[in-house]
């Protein structure tokens, strides 16, 4: 299975892709994930990433493409992946259907979460991440059990620093601008599927998702 998640930022994109690479059985790729990692690194490139993240901008379609491509040519992910966050732009639509196209390959579905943009700033900025595990909280919705610490690990929280209110206006702009236009470019070739993702629990958003890729796989018999 190939799929892709896309969406407005803190749709719920990085919650839901656990869930659908265990029920398909594939890797999940994020590139934002990718870009922290770099800057983690504190690489040349990584301080250059930095600068973009933090001002909410998206990284240029040629690195994204060249970096997603390195990664989609390792083995792991020879028999399928969910690409979160990637492709952001009818550039990147297009390099990806390119080389998958000369491999042979196609992707399956690509599933695209809306919901309301107060939801979606509160899921921002009460975003609230642990750095050993990876455990996402959010302050107004889902609290850990004390306060900015763990529940698993009892490691102190980070929110990462593109999470503030005004960045996030700044991302949504973004993302309706580049991103959204994808939408009608996956409907054009059959493969969307639109999900609300604006409810309380990540694990209703991937009931129905489920459920409408059940009944577009019994079309297709
Ligand atoms: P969110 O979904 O909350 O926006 P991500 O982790 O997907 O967060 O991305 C964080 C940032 O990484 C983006 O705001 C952007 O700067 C950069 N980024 C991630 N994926 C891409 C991409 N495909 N193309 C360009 N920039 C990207």
């Amino acid at each position: 299975m190939r799929l892709i998640i896309t969406g407005p930022p803190a749709a719920g994109k990085g919650s839901i892709a656990p869930f659908l690479a265990k029920e398909y059985g594939i890797l999940p790729i994020s590139t934002g994930q990718m870009f922290r990692e770099e800057i983690k690194k504190q690489t040349p490139l990584g301080l250059k990433l930095k600068v973009i993240l933090d001002r909410g901008e998206l990284v240029s379609d040629n690195l994204t493409n060249q970096m997603v491509e390195a990664r989609l040519k390792k083995e792991d992910v020879k028999n399928g992946f969910l690409l979160d966050g990637y492709p952001r732009s009818i550039n990147q639509a297009e390099f990806l259907d390119k080389f998958l196209a000369e491999r042979n390959e196609k992707l399956d579905y690509v599933i695209s979460l809306y919901l309301e943009e107060e939801i979606i700033i509160k899921r921002i900025v009460g975003r609230r991440i642990c750095p050993k595990c990876g455990k996402l909280y959010n302050i107004y919705f889902t609290k850990p059990k004390f306060d900015e610490v763990c529940d698993l690990d009892g490691t102190a929280l980070i929110k990462r620093s593109d999470d503030t209110e005004q960045i996030a206006r700044q991302r949504i702009k973004i993302y309706e601008k580049q991103t959204a236009p994808l939408i009608e470019y996956y409907k054009q070739k059959g493969i969307l599927i639109s999900s609300y993702s604006g409810h309380k629990k990540v694990e209703d958003t991937f009931d129905l998702i489920k459920k409408q890729v059940i009944a577009d796989d019994h079309n297709k018999i």
